[in-house]
């Protein structure tokens, strides 16, 4: 088979970071509950994308991880299937709040997410709720009440929720920033750090991002713990 190098050069990954695990070239490369491999089989898919081959054996170390990949990469399932993998370990009461915690920039890209996360999911008896702002908040406060293992949310309207004491984040021990770059072009900084400040600092911390500028640089150094650090291609600052 092909070496870890090569297959790194053949894809343009460039990793930053300690000890690197290889990436996993194949799905049988991961070791992943046969659930989950016939839901991957479903959807199509021949092998991982580089930004999973690369990110998934990383984030199952438990280790932070910042990756800086373009649209339609397949980031979103490169942080889903992880946190697929550290709730089975976990094996938290949903009942008390989310263990998996996903902050996107908008409605529609949420919304996206949690299909995803649906979908993949299910076999696996995960839950999932998602929570926008342009929406009455009733319906998403009665799902969080049933309780949902991940929680994918805007972060205007989780603030909103996290105000009104509907949430709490816990037990949240796997937090996703996705899309970190639109959401600090869009002003969610403070609102982000808010969120942060209720999520335990015993955590693992994974932030997705198109490109690396030095707003995005500074967030990632105050909320990650020595990451590894996944490009695709070329970066852009
Ligand atoms: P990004 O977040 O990087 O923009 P997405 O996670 O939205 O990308 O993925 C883009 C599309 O690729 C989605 O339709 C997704 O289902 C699909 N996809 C994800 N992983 C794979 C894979 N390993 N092989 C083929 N398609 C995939
Ligand atoms: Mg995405």
């Amino acid at each position: 088979g092909l070496s870890a190098e090569s297959y790194r050069r053949r894809h343009e990954i460039s990793v930053t970071g300690d000890n690197v695990p290889s990436p996993f070239m194949s799905f049988e490369d991961t070791g992943f509950p046969s659930e989950l491999l016939r839901e991957v089989h479903n959807a199509g898919f021949s092998a991982p994308t580089p930004i999973q081959a690369q990110s998934w054996p990383i984030a199952l170390q438990g280790r932070d991880i910042v990756a800086i990949a373009k649209t339609g990469s397949g980031k979103t399932l490169g942080y889903l299937v992880p946190g697929f993998m550290h709730l089975k370990r976990s094996r938290n009461n949903s009942q008390m709040g989310p263990t998996v915690l996903v902050l996107s920039p908008t409605r529609e890209l949420a919304t996206q997410i949690q299909d995803e996360a649906v979908k993949f999911g299910r076999s696996s008896r995960i839950s999932c709720t998602c929570l926008y702002g342009g929406a009455p908040k009733g319906p998403q406060l009665r799902d969080l009440d049933r309780g949902a293992d991940v929680v994918v949310a805007t972060p205007g309207r989780l603030n909103d929720i996290l105000e009104m004491r509907r949430v709490s984040l816990s037990q949240v021990s796997y937090l996703v920033l996705d899309e970190a770059d639109r959401m600090l072009d869009m002003g969610f900084e403070p609102q982000i750090r808010k969120i942060v400040k209720e999520v335990p600092t015993r955590r693992q911390t994974l932030m997705y991002t198109a490109t690396w500028p030095k707003e995005v640089r500074k967030i990632a150094a105050d909320l990650l713990v020595n990451p590894v650090q996944v490009n695709i291609g070329k970066v852009d600052e």
